[in-house]
């Protein structure tokens, strides 16, 4: 289980982050975050380079209550990665059928802002007694089942969580389409033509100085490079050029652009690292999904619209088809 709650203060945690922010994380007692079960958890494999992902886990001799809501979905997200879910198990997690995409003007980009620290999106959840909100992230959401999302997090974790239940479709502007054909891988040599059409576009990032301190480079704009290319004509010199993705800074409001920039920053560092010191694993890579459209001026830029970017340091798995 990837959070928990600190039983002292109440607020919830997520095993990746718990050595960056507590340290001293021995001295905490750690309860499972379903209020009614709060059965005792232990955290384990919590400094990197340990063999196991970051997590937390109950105690041998203690069990979660039979109707803890947490432990039934961790059972259904082990399952999720491994195998196709049925309709109750999905209608149980709950995962975004309808993304809302904000007009595009100034009122609603206000109105974005002000509520900013009660947004559905950005992880308050009622349901269960989880009232603390931790982080600009959609790992709080696991407990959210609304339906409607305004930002790609909740989607792209659907997508990367439940390979085998793709087939699900997703509503925007009124049309339903699956998730797997919703994304848009973009990796090695890869055509402009097929990058029509507003979609989830999503790459691994270079992991090289190209992408550091991206946010800085410009005044008006920031630029990812990806490691997927677009082949030009044999007498170019170059005969290949990188797809970037650009946030056009004005488009978005500064604390949500801070937020994105903590956030790439913290895992750019990360994969970057790893990268360097050959800790990497081969599957797993520096990620960004953006929701957008390819630049009409030159076609090795996508554009995001709006804030709808995010990144993730992870495996993306091939979508899995069962019959
Ligand atoms: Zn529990």
């Amino acid at each position: 289980m990837n959070r928990a709650r600190i039983l002292s203060t109440h607020e919830i945690v997520m095993a990746d982050t718990l050595f960056k922010l507590y340290p001293n994380y021995k001295e905490l007692e750690f309860v499972c975050i379903d209020e009614k079960c709060s059965v005792r958890m232990a955290p384990s494999c919590i400094k990197k380079r340990e063999r196991r992902k970051p997590h937390f886990k109950k105690y041998r001799n203690k069990e979660h209550i039979e109707t803890c809501e947490y432990a039934t979905l961790n059972e259904l997200y082990q399952k999720g990665k491994g195998g196709k879910l049925n309709k109750t198990q999905i209608n149980k997690i709950g995962y975004p059928s309808v993304f809302n995409l904000n007009e595009d003007n100034s009122e609603a980009e206000a109105k974005k802002t002000s509520q900013a620290r009660n947004n559905d999106d950005e992880g308050v959840t009622g349901r269960g007694g989880i009232t603390k909100v931790y982080e600009f992230d959609g790992e709080n959401l696991k407990f959210d089942r609304k339906n409607r999302v305004q930002s790609i997090d909740r989607i792209v974790d659907w997508y990367l969580g439940f390979p085998y239940n793709r087939d699900v479709e997703i509503e925007i502007n009124g049309k339903k389409i699956p998730y797997k054909f919703f994304f848009k891988r973009i990796e090695g040599h890869t055509e402009p033509s097929t990058l029509q059409n507003d979609r989830i576009f999503y790459g691994r990032i270079m992991l090289s100085e190209t992408n550091q301190n991206v946010f800085e480079k410009y005044s008006d704009s920031v630029f990812f490079t990806l490691l997927g290319f677009k082949d030009k004509s044999k007498n170019e010199i170059h005969n290949y050029s990188n797809y970037s993705i650009k946030i056009d800074k004005k488009s978005i409001s500064k604390s949500i652009l801070s937020k994105l920039k903590n956030k790439y920053n913290a895992l750019f560092k990360e994969a970057f690292t790893d990268f360097k010191n050959e800790l990497n694993e081969t599957n797993v890579g520096l990620y960004v999904f953006v929701y957008g459209s390819i630049d009409e001026i030159n076609d090795t830029i996508l554009n995001v619209k709006q804030h709808h970017i995010t990144f993730r340091y992870d495996e993306v798995r091939k979508t899995m088809n069962e019959i």
